[in-house]
């Protein structure tokens, strides 16, 4: 029997709550779990629109986006960690979707470590991968202040291996891979000092 709090879903035809059905001016006719599917089916088939759409929004109205991104700032962390592992256009992508690490985390993920690690009272928190060669896993990663990320394998080197790495990297052309093995370091590590992203003073 249909009672006053409940709907059939014209879509997957079950019996549901009026909860389960989104409130646009009188309740929608499919529930809710039809139309995130759809959603998200929509999405994939007309990903150009939604892209430009969203492009018009940000243009639109700057100032929300702004205050967004303020108050979700790990989301634009897992954003930016996303693009790394899988847009192939992403110029840290080499570093990350090339090498096989991949995005096993939910944006929910992120927000839960934020507030798990305090990041919030942090001056520039980034998320970071306790094991570089491992995936972005609930377990392996922690938002953790930047200066201690970017010297987390900087501080097993000593002045002068630096000075040596970036010789060898410029006149020798040994390549970051080799570079790494035969400094015991990550590859990434390589990177940021021939391009002087770490060991700036030197
Ligand atoms: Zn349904």
């Amino acid at each position: 029997m249909v009672t006053m709090l409940e709907k059939k879903c014209s879509k997957c035809k079950k019996l549901k709550t009026l909860n389960d059905f989104y409130d646009n001016k009188g309740h929608n006719r499919h529930c809710k779990k039809c139309m995130r599917l759809w959603n998200k089916k929509y999405a994939k088939t007309h990903k150009k629109q939604r892209n430009e759409y969203a492009k018009k929004y940000r243009k639109k109205y700057p100032n929300k986006i702004k205050k967004w991104k303020r108050n979700h700032k790990w989301a634009i962390s897992y954003y930016q960690a996303k693009q790394r592992c899988e847009n192939k256009n992403n110029h840290n992508y080499k570093y990350y979707g090339a090498k096989g690490i991949k995005m096993l985390m939910t944006i929910k993920d992120f927000k839960y470590l934020w507030y798990r690690d305090k990041a919030y009272n942090m001056k520039k928190p980034t998320i970071d991968r306790i094991n570089n060669n491992k995936h972005y896993t609930l377990q392996n990663c922690r938002f953790i202040e930047n200066y201690i990320n970017s010297s987390k394998d900087k501080s097993k080197l000593s002045k002068a291996q630096v000075i040596k790495i970036r010789k060898l990297y410029k006149q020798k052309k040994i390549i970051q891979e080799k570079l790494a093995i035969m400094f015991n370091t990550g590859r990434t590590n390589i990177q940021k000092i021939v391009n002087y992203h770490s060991w700036k003073h030197i």
